[in-house]
């Protein structure tokens, strides 16, 4: 294991030994897989819950205590909550223009990755028209890849899909995606805030949590290494010492 890097496991360092994908040009050359939330993680606040407290109409709150004790996945949880909601994209982007803003430095955390080789995921179960709007607005839109649902509004409410999960024992298309890339020999690292990260997080290789948040409070609890952070630029500065212990 790597003296430098407290966040890489003896695993992960015997990987890096061996790592060469049969895929390096297409998932980049580092090894490595970043996967990051955007509500919360990416913006300065969770912006769906921000759009539900706005415009839902009806009892929204509940799927989210339904998604707490395990009755409903978070995909079912954001299809029923955005069902109540019955305006179109455009009113929700002016209302979020007033309000939203990104965590500092998160451009410079994609152009790392980009320059690294390490292919940067948002991962997200919100609205895939909203982030793509701020990634647009940071003409970070040919950098990023996206996991997410797909959402329109159909003239009377928004609908919601989102990937068809590939693995069996998956909980969600967030923890779906981490297997996937370990199961290609990548080592996933996992940038997240709330509950609907926790599955993805513990599978994870590595664990950024933001600091404070439900995230960071429930794997702390669970004996589970994340690094704490408030600034992308902490995230870079560690993702930095990880790459160059290659
Ligand atoms: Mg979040």
């Amino acid at each position: 294991m790597c003296g430098k890097c407290s966040l890489m496991n003896p695993k992960t360092a015997e990987w890096v030994s061996k790592r060469v994908g049969s895929d390096a040009d297409r998932l980049g050359t580092s090894g490595f897989v970043v996967l990051c939330d955007f509500d919360g993680t990416i913006t300065s606040f969770d912006t769906a819950e921000f759009i539900l407290r706005q415009f839902a109409q009806g009892d929204w709150e509940k799927y989210d205590r339904m998604l707490d004790e395990g009755r409903i996945s978070l995909e079912e949880c954001m299809i029923r909550q955005f069902e109540l909601v019955h305006v179109p994209e455009q009113v929700i982007i002016d209302e979020l223009e007033k309000a939203a803003s990104i965590r500092p430095n998160f451009s410079d955390l994609v152009h790392f990755c980009n320059r690294n080789g390490t292919p940067f995921f948002v991962v997200s179960a919100g609205l895939d028209f909203v982030i793509n709007y701020y990634l647009d607005k940071m003409e970070l839109r040919p950098l990023v890849r996206m996991h997410s649902g797909t959402s329109y509004f159909d003239g009377k409410k928004i609908r919601f899909t989102f990937p068809r999960l590939v693995n069996l024992e998956a909980k969600s298309f967030k923890d779906d995606l981490v297997v996937t890339y370990q199961r290609q020999g990548r080592k996933v690292v996992y940038i997240g805030d709330g509950l609907s990260d926790l599955v993805a997080s513990r599978q994870a290789d590595i664990r950024f949590a933001v600091s404070g948040m439900r995230l960071e409070r429930t794997l702390r609890e669970e004996g589970l290494a994340c690094a704490p952070f408030e600034d992308f630029a902490e995230v870079q500065q560690k993702l930095n010492r990880l790459l160059n212990c290659q």
